[in-house]
């Protein structure tokens, strides 16, 4: 029994530190408000001021609708029906004074409908502007950036400051300030009216709204941050299902379907935990604000209509406080959800402008790579990756002839796909110089360096398209003449012509799907299309069944012939075919020669030759 009731409280204490968890507050705000706020300003939208200013200055007039309305009510109360008033009135004199108060009323509603309906032309023009121009400004900083970032980012996390931070910035920079704008505005001109009419009533509505707004700025926060929490726990449940459903088999094959099960319960669990504690809370904001509002216009209308007998004030004006009392305290709320949501707010625009200002790919050289003959040298190349104690390469040297075939081996993380990477020049070296035909790849143009050096990557990524488009990736001004012969370089032709629209089916994600094979020889189409003169192959062959990775083997060695090839693997088949044989181990170089050489040499490759011999 104590076991079971510390089990129960051990399980508590861990859903209490999830919620916690969940609940904290997004990241705080580090930068200098004037500094992003004058950025935002400067750079997207005062270009388009006359049009911000013309609906600031059209919603200055909107504001008003609400008091005319109040004080056409007041004169109707007064001037016309003279309620309280004691004086005898027919329906014939009263009849002008409804018409003119009919027309007041006519006219401020065609005038609210016209500046509303231009107010949001003009404002949601501005906004539309403002999403096209920092969309495509980060799709394309996306694009630039340099590879390292996107291993220390989520890609959801990336996608979501392209599309919802935008348009967070879109509705705050437009739509809110407006609002803001007006409730400030509405707030400033209804106290003054109100002051003008009878100031002893107005200050009792003024002495009521700072509590109204310490009312509301106390509860916003809790429900701001549950309102966090349940999207994130959404998102978890979102992404875990999808995860899970996408891998059914091997949920089945290990029985897990019950704790799956229980797994969502408890999170579910937890959502209407999260979601009862939100009404919990939204009820007590509605009945705070309605208690004030309340008791605050009990007030009002008792001391307006004792004034009111005693002809202190006339009805009119007790009636014009009530309509405005409402109004005034809307602008409160708005006023206290903007402030409960300031900070937030700031932390997205920050957000969105520090990944505009991150590093862009490594720096440009001048010098373009044409005509080179695709002869690859590393000179002392140490390199260690950013926030890495201990170096990917150390002191690494060799030489590769135009034309040589070199495999490069070794254990996981000896350092292989480093090197791929340094000539790639996705990195450039701490130590040392990469250099491809005598050229150090830190002067040379990075896009140049890619036209020339093309990798094959061990699991290649087909794009939704046809396999024509797949092809031309990289040379889409490619005839379809080049395109066939890549292909039937790669050995896919044939199987292309037996697909529907042949060259023209759609493959990828809205398509036929391809087998591991067949995406291994588009890609090794798409890198061949491109004529590089130095081609890097990651394991192309690791997910192949031996008969196509026979004949694919004989496909690479025509592909390959005159060209500079790399081929990181694991296989002493694809090995052997290769003219040099480098073998990697903690950034070192630890062996080097043919097949024959290593084969006899104590070693890694002479374990792995034996190991695959035996199979
Ligand atoms: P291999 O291709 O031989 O398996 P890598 O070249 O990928 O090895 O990795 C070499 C070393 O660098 C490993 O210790 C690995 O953990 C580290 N490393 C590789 N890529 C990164 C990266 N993007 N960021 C940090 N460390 C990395």
């Amino acid at each position: 029994m104590s076991r079971l009731i510390t089990t129960l409280r051990a399980q508590r204490a861990r859903a209490g530190a999830l919620m916690a968890l969940l609940m904290k507050d997004s990241e705080g705000y580090d930068g200098r408000v004037s500094d992003d706020l004058g950025r935002l300003w400067g750079q997207y939208l005062k270009q388009y001021r006359w049009r911000i200013f013309g609906a600031f200055a059209i919603t200055l007039v909107w504001s008003t609708h609400g008091y005319v309305f109040a004080l056409a009510t007041r004169f109707l109360v007064d001037d016309v029906i003279r309620l309280g008033t004691g004086i005898p009135i027919t329906l014939e004199e009263q009849l002008p004074g409804f018409y003119l108060w009919a027309g007041i009323i006519l006219g401020t509603w065609t005038v609210v409908v016209i500046t509303q309906w231009l107010r949001d032309r003009l404002i949601l023009g501005v906004g539309q502007s403002l999403v096209y121009k920092l969309r495509t400004q980060l799709h394309e900083k996306l694009q630039v950036l340099h590879i390292g970032y996107f291993e220390r980012q989520e890609t959801g996390k990336l996608m979501s400051r392209v599309l919802e931070d935008v348009w967070i910035i879109r509705e705050w920079s437009t739509t809110h300030a407006v609002n803001i704008l007006a409730a400030v505005f509405q707030l400033l001109v209804g106290v003054a009216v109100a002051v003008w009419v009878n100031w002893q009533l107005t200050l009792i509505i003024i002495v009521s709204m700072p509590v109204y707004f310490w009312a509301f700025v106390q509860i916003r926060p809790a429900i701001r941050r549950l309102n966090i929490a349940m999207r994130r726990l959404n998102a978890g449940m979102y992404g875990r299902s999808q995860e899970r459903i996408g891998a059914v088999s091997l949920v089945k094959a290990f029985d897990q379907e019950r704790r799956e099960t229980l797994d969502f319960r408890q999170r579910m669990n937890n959502y209407v935990r999260l979601a009862m504690r939100v009404i919990n809370y939204q009820g007590g904001m509605v009945a705070a604000a309605g208690a004030i509002t309340a008791l605050t216009s009990g007030v009002v209308i008792y001391v307006g209509f004792s004034w009111a007998r005693s002809g202190r004030i006339s009805v009119g004006e007790v009636v014009f406080f009530m309509n405005v009392m409402p109004r005034l305290f809307m602008q409160i709320n708005t006023l206290s959800n903007v402030f409960v949501q300031m900070q937030a707010v700031f932390v997205v625009i920050k957000r969105v402008f520090s990944l505009l200002d991150e590093d862009v790919d490594v720096s440009p050289g001048k010098i373009k790579l044409d005509g080179i003959t695709g002869r690859i040298h590393f000179d002392g190349v140490s390199f260690r990756y950013p926030e890495q104690s201990s170096g990917a390469l150390e002191n690494i040297s060799f030489y590769i002839a135009p034309g040589e075939k070199v495999a490069l081996m070794g254990p996981s993380g000896a350092g292989k796909t480093t090197i791929f990477n340094l000539i790639l020049r996705f990195y450039d070296p701490h130590e040392g110089s990469v250099q491809i035909d005598g050229i150090n790849l830190v002067n040379a143009d990075p896009t140049s360096v890619r036209r020339h050096v093309v990798l094959v990557q061990q699991e290649p990524v087909v794009f939704s398209g046809t396999v024509a488009e797949n092809i031309v990736y990289g040379r889409t001004d490619s005839k379809p003449g080049a395109i066939m012969a890549a292909a039937r370089q790669a050995e896919l032709h044939d199987f292309i012509m037996t697909l529907p629209v042949k060259y023209e089916t759609e493959v990828g994600q809205n398509g036929i799907s391809l087998s591991g094979g067949q995406r291994q020889r588009l890609a090794l189409a798409t890198a061949l299309l491109t004529r590089p003169e130095v081609l890097l192959l990651d394991d192309t062959t690791s997910a192949l069944d031996a008969e196509t990775e026979a004949r694919i083997r004989t496909t690479l060695d025509q592909a390959l012939e005159g060209r500079t090839s790399i081929i990181i693997t694991q296989r002493i088949a694809t090995a052997r075919n290769c003219d040099r044989i480098i073998v990697l181990d903690h950034g070192r170089i630890v062996q080097q020669g043919t097949h024959d050489k290593l084969k006899s040499e104590e070693g890694f490759y002479r374990r792995i030759f034996l190991q695959q011999e035996s199979l």
